[in-house]
């Protein structure tokens, strides 16, 4: 039986990635860093939390991380756990860069002394490419990240390459572009919106509040894309990939389209931050825009070329927006609706 680590288990991409690979026979060790039980909650809603083992590892630690390698002695091993999100990342950039950079080190340090041949995973990201150059983004595209976390993922990307090179370690970087679900943590834009949405339509809160509404990403669905970390790691030669839709759409039309599936018709006034949303039958209005949702610096469009990892690993996104965007609703109107039931 193939032993799996993932780091990052109690989040979207974990919980998902560890989903798979127990119905792929794979024994899975779930690393956590002990942050009390209420993140367990993916795990639950996938009703996968008795089969992971959970194993504590926080990647601030190199001494920790040494044991449950040791302990573990996994044959492959998915680097998930990240200060993930962009914003904070600017309000906590040391820690940003000490998860999100020296931790990554810190693992292939271990790895590299006690179980050198496990198959490494790194999770890079599209944020990475940051002001970009060049329309697509491959794999080729140079980077110019907008983000202590982007400066951070970039370090990570190139000292798992550089492992890859000079000790003849097999790690995978896969740059992924935005992928969503219903399992989202709720500071990120897409399921903010979509939670608030299913408020609004209940009558627990009167508006939506973000950022930017101009910003263009290339969204995807997340089960698919863990699928395609997995198939990084079947290779016979460890390689980066990109894996995005090819599309990209303004955070507007997603806001446009997930109060459309709530049952509301969206009017936009304005111009950005000006930009107000308001519900075409009632007048009232449902979406604002505050400066202080802002970056520091903003990463104005993305979009991937997914081509290689069609060619190399025969991997595709498959889900439109439109149906992404109808999963997520339905799944939080579904809570919202259960917990007003309960209360
Ligand atoms: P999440 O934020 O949902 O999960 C990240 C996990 O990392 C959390 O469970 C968090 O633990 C854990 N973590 C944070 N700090 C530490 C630490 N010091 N030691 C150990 N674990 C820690 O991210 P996703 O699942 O969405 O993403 C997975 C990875 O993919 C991340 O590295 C992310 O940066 C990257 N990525 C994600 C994209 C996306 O669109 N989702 C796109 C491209 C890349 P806790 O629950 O305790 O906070």
């Amino acid at each position: 039986m193939k032993k799996a680590l993932i780091t990052g288990i109690r989040g979207q991409d974990g919980a998902y990635l560890a989903k798979l690979l127990l119905q792929k026979g794979y024994k899975v060790y779930g690393a956590d860093r002990r942050s009390g039980d209420s993140g367990n909650w993916r795990l639950k809603e996938l009703g996968i939390e008795q089969e992971v083992e959970i194993v504590y590892m926080d990647l601030l630690e190199l001494t920790n991380i040494r044991h449950v390698i040791s302990k573990v002695m996994p044959d492959e091993v998915y680097n998930l756990a990240a200060q993930s999100f962009v914003g904070v990342s600017f309000e906590q950039p040391i820690l940003t860069a000490d998860i999100d950079a020296i931790g990554v080190l810190r693992v292939l340090e271990a790895l590299r002394d006690i179980k050198p041949d496990a198959k490494f995973y790194q999770a890079s990201t599209s944020e990475m490419f940051g002001k970009v150059r060049e329309m697509p983004q491959s794999e080729t595209t140079p980077f110019y990240p907008r983000s202590p976390y982007a400066v951070s993922k970039v370090y990570a990307h190139y000292i798992s390459v550089n492992y890859r090179e000079a000790y003849s370690m097999f790690t995978a970087c896969g740059i992924l572009f935005n992928h969503e679900s219903e399992l989202r943590g709720l500071e990120f834009v897409t399921r903010k919106t979509t939670y608030a949405v299913a408020r609004i339509k209940y009558g627990l809160q009167d508006k939506l509040i973000l950022g930017n509404l101009d910003s263009k990403r290339d969204w995807g669905y997340a089960p698919e894309y863990v699928y395609g970390m997995y198939l990084m790691l079947q290779q016979n030669k460890p390689d980066d990939y990109v894996l995005a839709t090819g599309h990209t759409h303004t955070i507007r039309e997603f806001v446009e389209k997930a109060f459309e599936a709530a049952g509301f018709n969206i009017e936009w006034l304005g111009e950005g931050i000006n930009s107000k949303g308001i519900d075409k039958k009632t007048g009232k209005v449902l979406v604002e825009v505050s400066k202080d949702f802002y970056r520091p610096s903003e990463v104005d469009v993305l979009i991937g070329n997914p081509k290689k990892a069609k060619e190399k690993l025969n991997w595709q996104a498959k889900t439109t927006l439109e149906e992404l965007v109808q999963i997520m609703m339905e799944a939080d109107l579904k809570r919202i609706k259960s917990s007003q039931l309960c209360s």
